[in-house]
């Protein structure tokens, strides 16, 4: 089980939940930060501290945020565009830093800032 990070982050992307992770397993693309789902253990501590409230439990991802689950995982499992090589299970966000890149679905989000 993991938490996974849906749509209200794109273009946010403040990092606050970054800080809270004490597996640092919350990676950061582009547009997006992203949750690997095998390094994350379920402790919660991220969920309240997202000022956009873009963090869930995967039980409780509402559904029309239900592919972002996927999306999560995809983005260390996939080659995406503008990397060909997945990631696969890199053991720390820190040591790698930003990614500058992302997964499809959110490249193709229209974005939500004014
Ligand atoms: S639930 Fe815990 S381990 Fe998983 S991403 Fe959030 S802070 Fe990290
Ligand atoms: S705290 Fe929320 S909005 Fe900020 S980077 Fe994390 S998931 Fe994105």
């Amino acid at each position: 089980m993991t938490y996974v990070i849906a749509e209200p982050c794109i273009d946010v992307v403040d990092r606050a939940c970054v800080d809270e992770c004490p597996v640092d397993c919350i990676y950061e693309g582009e547009r997006a930060l992203y949750i690997h789902p095998d390094e994350c253990i379920d402790c919660g501590a991220c969920e309240p501290v997202c000022p956009v409230q873009a963090i869930f439990y995967e039980d409780d991802l509402p559904d029309q945020w239900a592919e972002y689950q996927t999306d999560n995982a995809r983005f260390f499992t996939d080659p995406l565009p503008g990397r060909s090589n997945p990631l696969v299970s890199p053991g720390g966000a820190a040591k790698i830093g930003p990614l500058g890149i992302d997964t499809a679905l959110v490249n193709a989000h229209p974005g939500q800032l004014p």
